[in-house]
């Protein structure tokens, strides 16, 4: 992800220097692209003015120094009083901090009536995955801005455009976020409940490294079924799915775990097996999550 050796030395504007950004303009610097940088807070651009990066007095000055100013901050809205009074006429903005895909849509629209274009971006990896092989960002937004800074956010990573809709791009990191979290999250009830009966998350491990890989089998053979909103019980029915479910919640209870989570999700097993889908696969339950008042 270096920069062509053939191009002259390109300007890029990074604010936000979380570990995010700080990573980000650290990989410019990498790549040989002169780069200017921003914070809210002072001190944490130390680092990256050591190695070369020109600090800016305001965001305002920041922006002017290029053509493409690249955000990393909390969320989307945090760029509203970072920008208040920056002249975004002709400049690019890649708004690479996390967000849902409404507000996405807004910033691009108030981007755009200050005569900016607006870049979306959803950052897959942690700030340890910047400039690395195998690393990718969703963006979205207009084309011609996109093809314009595509080689400079490459350097970042390897960007995935997800069309000219702004929002776009969000709702695919939420959507890898959604299953992301659940998963997550589900690894430390796993450990609450190894914890209550003794063992360790190092214990488990091999176990959950075994569970992690084998979703994405589950994931591939099920798409085109849901797709094709074939339900059939084939290899496994909702009420043995709902059984299990009800397995889980009741070794957690045993164990003396909080069982918030898994209540919530046998409720829905539960709900499933009610609407007479118990013979049917437990695809059924996107369904009832799709309609939550009918279900
Ligand atoms: P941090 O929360 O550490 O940094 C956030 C940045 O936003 C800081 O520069 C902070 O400035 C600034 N900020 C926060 N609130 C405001 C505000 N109201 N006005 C102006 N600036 C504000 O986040 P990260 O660097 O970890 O992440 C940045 C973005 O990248 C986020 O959107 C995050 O979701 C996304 N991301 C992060 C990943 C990670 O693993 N870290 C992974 C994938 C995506 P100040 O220093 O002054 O507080």
């Amino acid at each position: 992800m270096q920069q062509s050796s053939s191009s002259a030395k390109a300007a890029v504007t990074v604010i936000g220097l979380g570990p995010m950004g700080r990573a980000m303009a650290a990989a410019y610097l990498d790549a040989g692209y002169e780069v200017t940088v921003w914070n809210r807070s002072p001190g944490k651009d130390a680092d990256l003015v050591g190695r070369g990066a020109r600090r800016a007095r305001s965001a305002a000055e920041a922006v002017a120094a290029g053509p493409l100013a690249v955000l990393s901050l909390i969320d989307v809205e945090a760029m509203y009083p970072v920008l208040a009074d920056a002249d975004l006429d002709g400049r690019v903005l890649a708004n690479l901090s996390s967000d849902v895909p409404d507000k996405a849509r807004k910033a691009a629209e108030w981007a755009a009536a200050r005569g900016a274009s607006y870049l979306t971006g959803g950052v897959n990896v942690p700030p340890a995955g910047i400039g690395q092989e195998g690393s990718s960002i969703f963006v979205s937004g207009p084309q011609r801005a996109y093809a314009e800074h595509r080689e400079t956010l490459d350097v970042l990573a390897a960007t995935d455009y997800r069309g000219e809709d702004p929002g776009y791009a969000q709702l695919y990191y939420q959507l890898n976020m959604i299953m992301f979290w659940t998963a997550y999250t589900g690894w430390y009830q796993a450990v609450a409940v190894a914890r209550a009966n003794g063992l360790t998350a190092a214990d488990i491990l091999p176990y959950a490294g075994y569970t992690a890989d084998s979703l994405r089998g589950f994931y591939t053979h099920s798409a085109a079924a849901l797709d094709a909103d074939d339900h059939a019980g084939r290899a496994q029915r909702l009420s043995m799915c709902a059984a299990s479910v009800e397995h889980i919640l009741h070794t957690a209870a045993d164990s003396g775990v909080d069982t918030g989570i898994l209540a919530a999700h046998a409720e829905l097993y539960r709900r499933g097996v009610d609407a007479g889908f118990g013979g049917e696969s437990s695809s059924r339950l996107v369904q009832l999550l799709g309609n939550p008042v009918q279900g």
